[in-house]
Order: structure tokens, then C-alpha cells, then sequence
């Protein structure tokens, strides 16, 4: 360009610009990334609690040729470079390994997310009877706006295990012919009180009862008839009395399918994004991984919406134990030396979710330091609260590796943080990483309307996070 002016050279040259996915992609690439969030979606209605999605996370992962490690081990079979192996952590968890030509001492390429989902579980004795209707007792799990949750269709998943041991799968409010369930809200003619209240306060946690049920069991001289009936109905279809509720983990969450929104179907509605939208798009990148330098690891946990804690959370020792399986069948002689190298010499992408810029509430965020929607994968060098307080702050010399894989690779990427200094915070399984020595930085899709009912995400990050995960596994 010969009118260009020194001043708009050196502009394009010093200067940079984040780049929005969408621009300058054509037709063919717009169906790929149309197809793929096709997939993510049907991933996110079989998969609403975090054991339905590790099932289903084992069940591409067996049809992916990935065996089982304790299978591995028992028939002692042969373990190589390119080797695929998967460990199901009480099906709450799941670890998949691509062994890589590099003896895994060396480290591993390890890509975390995390199953669970905020939700309303169901207390341990939940079912009673109160003003002609039978209602579940809850307990919510994970941060919720309690709000939220209120006169609109619930679905109930989970699993009840009877004495026997006998396990009962339950999915109730997802098929079009099923009843949902509700928690009422209150009219707004008698909702003085509560309207003057402030906004965590309007619904309270004791006030989350779920109905299910207003028709009485059919005879004379009964107490707590209504809940017997629903009692009869769950003992007809599921063979399940009162007391299995005791051993039972039942959440409600909400009923119906992930959407597509906004006129250009740009977006994806959908219960639970975070952080299925990291696991389903780190599931993806490794299921194309056969031949890696390092070791490559997906790693999807549980119980992260809670800090972590439990046999199924990062905190655990799952990995470090696996890893530890994993270094006695590839070598001649097991030492624990060798166990800390492979964990301490790993680099890791911890896979979540980051809050993306609303315009609807442009006053907690920074416009020049929060992700955008459309404007590709975001990396969070830290986190934390009130400076940074808990948060594990990437090494400029990882954050360079990691700019220099996305730039190499075509990959369309972002920087984010989570809201303007000291007005909130948080922080995901990174720390914990971080602990072992490994290089750690957090790495996910930005989501609008983070923990309510229905998150929204950009099909085009979806798509940029899939292949930055992918460029990360080849690098
Ligand atoms: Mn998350
Ligand atoms: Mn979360």
C-alpha cells in the first residue's frame, strides 16, 4: 500500500488487536463449527449430572479403542508409545492417556476440566407432605442465585441404591412426555416482603422444595396420604421404599435441551457449559491425539463446584495415583522419584469456564482486560481475590509457550480476567496442579450468564477452544 502513512505502519506493527472468530470465516469453515456445536449439544442433554457424563465420556473413549487401566494391568498387556488408556474414578471422574514416545518422566501434556455442575440435590430424607401437595426436601450444591431456580420445568437425575445393592438410574422431566417438576415462587400481589428483601435473600435455601405430587392415595384413615401415593408410584416404577432415598444421589436440574441462540445461531443456550463445554472440547482434541511426543492427558474431575474436595475432586490423589500405575507398567523397576518427575515436568491447561464481557452489566468487569464473546479461547493468567489472594499465577515463561503454540497454529485466542479488581473472584483446580511443580494456567471458553440455569456460550469459541487444546496436546 503506498499511501499507507509511517504512523499507520507503526500502528499495525506495535500495536495488537483481538481478533473476533467469525471474521473472515467462510462458509465451509462456518458448517464445521456448526456441525461440531451440533455435537456439543447432543454431549450436554445425555450428559446433565457428572456421572452421566463420565459414562458417556467412557463410552466414546472405549469406542476410541482407549482400555480400561486395571484391564491393562490384570492381562498384562502390552503397553507402548501410543498406547490409550482411560481410568474411571467412581464414575464420577475420568483420566484418559495417550502415552507419548517421550518416556512420561519427562512430563506430560495435561489437559484438565471439571464434570460437575451447579445444581439442587435432594436431601437424605426429602420426601414429606405439606398443604394438600408432596414435596422434596433439597439442599443446592455449588454457588447458585437461588432465584434462578423458581417456577420454572426441573428435571430429576441421578441414582438410588437399595439395600440389595441393586442400582436404579433415574432420569425423570427430559423426555416430552414426562412430568417436571417445580419450586414455586411467590405471587407478586403478596410479595411485599419479599420484593424489599435483598436479592440473596428473597428465596432461601430451606424455601427450595420441589414438587412432585398433589393426589392422595385412595383410602380411608391414612396419614400423609399424598406423599404415600408418590411413594407407591416410585415403588411401582423403580421397586425403591423411603429408606433407599438414604443411599440415593438425586439432582434437580433443568428440564430440556441445549438451543441454539440469537437469529444467527451464534450461541448455544445450555445448562451447565461449565464446564462441560471444556471437557467436551478437550475430549475432542485428545480423541485425534495417536502419536505423541508427551504423554497427553484429558483429565475430568468432579466436585469442582465445591472447592475440589472428595475421592472424585482435584484434591485427591487420583491423578497422582494413576500416574504412579502408569509410570510401574512402563518401566523395568518402580521408584517414586520417578512419579514426582513425570507430575513435576507436566504442563497443564486447566479447562474452565471465564466470565465473558455483558453488556448488560458493564460496571464488574474491565473492559480492556475481560474476554469477549466470538473472540476466541481464553487464557487467565490468574485469579483469585482481593490481589489476586488463592490464585495460581501463570510464569510469564509458560504464558509465552503457550502464546507461541495458539500463534503457530493458527489458534484465535484471548486474554480474560475475572471481573474488575476486588469486585469478586474465584478460581478453579489450577493451584492444585500447580502444587506438583507443573507449569499451570487456566484455559476455557467465555461464558455469559456463568451458574444460572442457562449459561450462553459463542459456538465459535467452542469451536477455537477445541483446536487450541488439540494444538496444545501436539506441542
Ligand atoms: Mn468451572
Ligand atoms: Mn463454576
Amino acid at each position: 500500500m503506498a499511501d499507507e502513512t509511517k504512523g499507520k505502519k507503526l500502528q499495525k506493527n506495535l500495536t495488537h488487536k483481538w481478533e473476533n472468530v467469525w471474521k473472515d470465516m467462510d462458509s465451509s469453515e462456518e458448517k464445521i463449527v456448526e456441525s461440531f456445536n451440533e455435537e456439543y449439544k447432543e454431549f450436554l442433554d445425555v450428559g446433565k449430572t457428572e456421572r452421566e457424563s463420565a459414562e458417556e465420556i467412557i463410552r466414546i473413549a472405549k469406542e476410541n479403542g482407549y482400555i480400561e487401566l486395571n484391564e491393562v494391568i490384570n492381562k498384562n498387556m502390552e503397553v507402548k508409545p501410543g498406547t490409550k488408556i482411560y481410568v474411571n474414578n467412581k464414575n464420577k471422574a475420568v483420566a484418559m492417556f495417550v502415552l507419548g514416545k517421550e518416556d512420561i518422566t519427562k512430563g506430560m501434556n495435561i489437559v484438565g476440566s471439571h464434570l460437575d455442575a451447579p445444581r439442587i440435590d435432594l436431601k437424605q430424607n426429602p420426601l414429606y407432605e405439606d398443604g394438600e401437595l408432596s414435596l422434596f426436601k433439597t439442599h443446592y450444591y455449588g454457588g447458585i442465585k437461588k432465584y434462578q431456580w423458581v417456577s420454572q420445568p426441573l428435571a430429576l437425575h441421578g441414582l438410588v441404591i437399595k439395600s440389595n445393592g441393586d442400582k436404579v438410574n433415574i432420569v425423570i422431566g427430559e423426555d416430552e412426555n414426562d412430568p417436571v417438576f417445580m419450586i414455586t415462587d411467590l405471587l407478586p400481589h403478596l410479595a411485599k416482603d419479599q420484593m424489599g428483601k435483598k436479592m440473596g435473600e428473597g428465596i432461601t435455601g430451606e424455601g427450595l422444595n420441589l414438587i412432585v405430587g398433589s393426589k392422595p392415595y385412595n383410602e380411608d384413615d391414612l396419614s400423609d396420604k399424598i406423599k404415600l401415593n408418590v411413594l407407591n408410584i416410585l415403588n411401582e416404577k423403580y421397586g425403591i421404599k423411603e429408606e433407599d432415598f438414604t443411599s440415593a444421589e438425586l439432582e434437580v436440574v433443568p428440564a430440556g435441551k441445549a438451543r441454539d441462540l440469537g437469529l444467527d445461531r451464534s450461541l448455544v443456550a445450555a445448562y451447565g457449559h461449565d464446564d462441560r463445554v471444556c471437557a467436551f472440547t478437550s475430549l475432542k482434541a485428545i480423541l485425534e491425539i495417536d502419536n505423541p511426543n508427551r504423554t497427553s492427558v484429558g483429565l475430568f474431575v468432579d466436585k469442582e463446584e465445591i472447592g475440589s474436595v472428595g475421592n472424585t475432586g482435584m484434591q485427591s490423589r487420583f491423578l497422582e495415583n494413576t500416574v504412579a500405575e502408569l509410570i510401574d507398567l512402563t518401566s523395568d523397576s518402580y521408584s517414586e522419584i520417578k512419579t514426582r518427575r513425570a507430575l513435576a515436568n507436566s504442563r497443564v491447561l486447566s479447562a474452565d469456564v471465564s466470565a465473558a464481557f455483558d453488556p448488560n452489566y458493564p460496571n464488574v468487569l474491565d473492559k480492556r482486560n475481560a474476554p469477549y464473546v466470538g473472540k476466541g479461547v481464553t487464557l487467565v493468567k490468574y485469579t483469585g481475590v482481593r490481589g489476586k489472594g488463592g490464585s495460581n499465577d501463570a510464569n510469564a515463561e509458560y504464558m509465552t509457550d503457550i502464546r507461541r503454540i495458539f500463534n503457530e497454529n493458527d489458534i484465535i485466542w484471548q486474554m480474560g480476567e475475572l471481573g474488575k479488581v476486588d469486585q469478586g473472584g474465584g478460581g478453579t483446580i489450577a493451584y492444585m496442579l500447580a502444587k506438583y511443580g507443573m507449569e499451570v494456567i487456566d484455559c476455557g471458553v467465555p461464558v455469559l450468564s456463568m451458574h444460572a440455569p442457562y449459561e450462553v456460550v459463542s459456538k465459535a469459541d467452542v469451536f477455537m477452544t477445541y483446536k487450541g487444546y488439540k494444538a496444545f496436546y501436539q506441542a
